[in-house]
């Protein structure tokens, strides 16, 4: 059945790169034949999943929207892809994304954009719109993206879905090809929390493969749902309801802070005044991180090598100036001018040091209360073609998401509401480190 949905809807959404279609029908015929066994099996054995093609698949094409990894065939498997595996889920195929999950509409990828399930004429978020899409229109039951500065929630909000971005450290990276080693981490997109608290509860988990794995107790997830908020503090963050925001935006954040207060939660207004700092410090730290990751793609170990050089330096020039898209090269360039001699402590190291402000602000806000809440985007799925031009304007779409992963917390959105084009609005719901199950329990109750 999703495969006929894929088949159906892809025309116009584009939400995948690869349909694994035949190894997904030979994969639910063994679980036919476990079920006829009788076998008892788990809660997503047989479930057909999508994976955000940034994640390295064993024997299936891994491309990061990239014509450098056009025919890139990964020789291991990811440890996320692992685990669901062997939990029996299904993969229906890998997702459309930002090349390298760098931008905020899927617009950049090499092989074409994916339209918003809600809209065709709008963009579906990113990087990682394919996966949102994909849930969106039915094509899978859920997804894995991967989020580095909102990759995850913002399309979950352009797209109306649920989307998670888990504590740094929570979900092994072995496997996700590196955009910004110090924020990537790997989420679940999926129709509701409870969907969403299953799938982190496969993904998640220490993993030796992994050195900024955290080696720390795994709670259920699912026993985190609960439909009351008694007692719980929700702190709504002052600098992300000012400017900026679309009105539509601003009058759904205010109704689900109604709502969560007859759910019994208490409402803090409170101040996280070195917010702001958040997105021109993430252009600093993601562009350096990227630009040293992405010097592996020389033409040699990986993927595209350019024909026609005379040398290697020529080939190495020409592979890159031929593989990568602008707005890859323009973060490479951004990248290694931060970090090269004598800038280094202007940029990079000022950047750290803000993003540890950043992170103290967070800290003081959860002295106060439990959850912090903002809109997921300061605006609805925009136009296909809006914002191309003005990279300035498309990096202002991930305001609100930034400052979570510089800070390494966990970030949740969920749907709530509609503008009046009929367009899903995204709320945003933070936690403190670890603190998933809050978050959970709050969506949860509110969804
Ligand atoms: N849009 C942001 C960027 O372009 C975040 C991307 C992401 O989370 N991977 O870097």
């Amino acid at each position: 059945a999703y495969l006929d949905r894929i088949a159906q809807v892809e025309p116009t959404l584009h939400s995948f790169l690869t349909v694994t279609g035949d190894r997904a029908l030979a994969q639910a015929a063994e679980v036919d034949q476990r079920l006829a066994a009788g076998e008892e099996i788990g809660l997503l054995t047989g479930i057909p999943l999508a994976i955000k093609d940034n994640l390295c698949t064993y024997g299936v094409r891994t491309t990061c929207a990239s014509k450098m990894l056009e025919h890139f065939v990964p020789p291991y498997e990811s440890t996320v892809t692992q685990k669901l595996q062997a939990a029996g889920a299904i993969m229906v195929g890998k997702t459309n994304l930002d090349e390298f999950a760098m931008g905020s509409s899927t617009e950049n990828s090499a092989f074409g954009f994916t339209a918003n399930p809600w809209n065709p004429e709008r963009v579906s978020g990113g990087s990682s719109g394919g996966s949102a899409a994909a849930v969106a229109a039915g094509e899978c039951a859920a997804a894995l993206g991967s989020d580095t500065g909102g990759s995850i929630r913002q399309p979950a909000a352009f797209c109306g879905v649920v989307g998670l971005k888990p504590t740094y450290g929570l979900v092994s990276r072995y496997g996700l090809v590196a955009y910004a080693s110090s924020l990537d981490q790997i989420g679940p997109l999926a129709p509701t929390v409870t969907d969403a608290a299953i799938l982190l509860g496969a993904i998640a988990g220490h993993d030796p493969k992994d050195a900024t794995s955290l080696n720390v107790p795994l709670p259920d997830y699912t026993q985190a749902l609960k439909p009351d908020l008694k007692g719980m503090r929700i702190g709504v963050i002052q600098e992300t309801v000012g400017e900026g925001i679309q009105p539509e935006v601003k009058s759904a954040l205010e109704a689900a802070l109604k709502t969560l207060e007859e759910l019994g939660a208490t409402i803090v207004e409170l101040s996280c005044p070195r917010f702001a700092y958040g997105l021109p410090t993430y252009y600093i730290i993601a562009p350096s991180e990227a630009s040293a990751n992405l010097a592996r793609y020389d033409g040699v170990n990986f993927g595209f090598r350019a024909e026609g050089a005379s040398d290697l330096l020529e080939m190495y020039m020409k592979t890159r100036a031929q593989g990568f898209g602008a707005e890859v090269k323009r973060r490479i360039m951004i990248g290694t001018y931060a970090l090269s001699a004598g800038y280094y402590d202007a940029y990079y190291l000022r950047a750290q040091k803000v993003r540890t402000l950043i992170k103290q602000d967070f800290a003081q806000a959860f002295e106060q209360v439990d959850v912090l809440v903002c809109p997921t985007a300061p605006t609805t799925a925009f136009k296909a073609g809006e914002k191309t031009a003005d990279p300035l304007s498309m990096y202002l779409s991930d305001l609100m998401t930034i400052p979570v992963n510089l800070a390494g917390l966990p970030g949740l959105s969920l749907p709530c509401g509609f503008d009046q084009e009929g367009l899903p609005i995204g709320l945003q719901l933070i936690g403190n480190v670890l603190q998933e199950e809050t978050l959970f329990h709050v969506a949860y109750a509110y969804e």
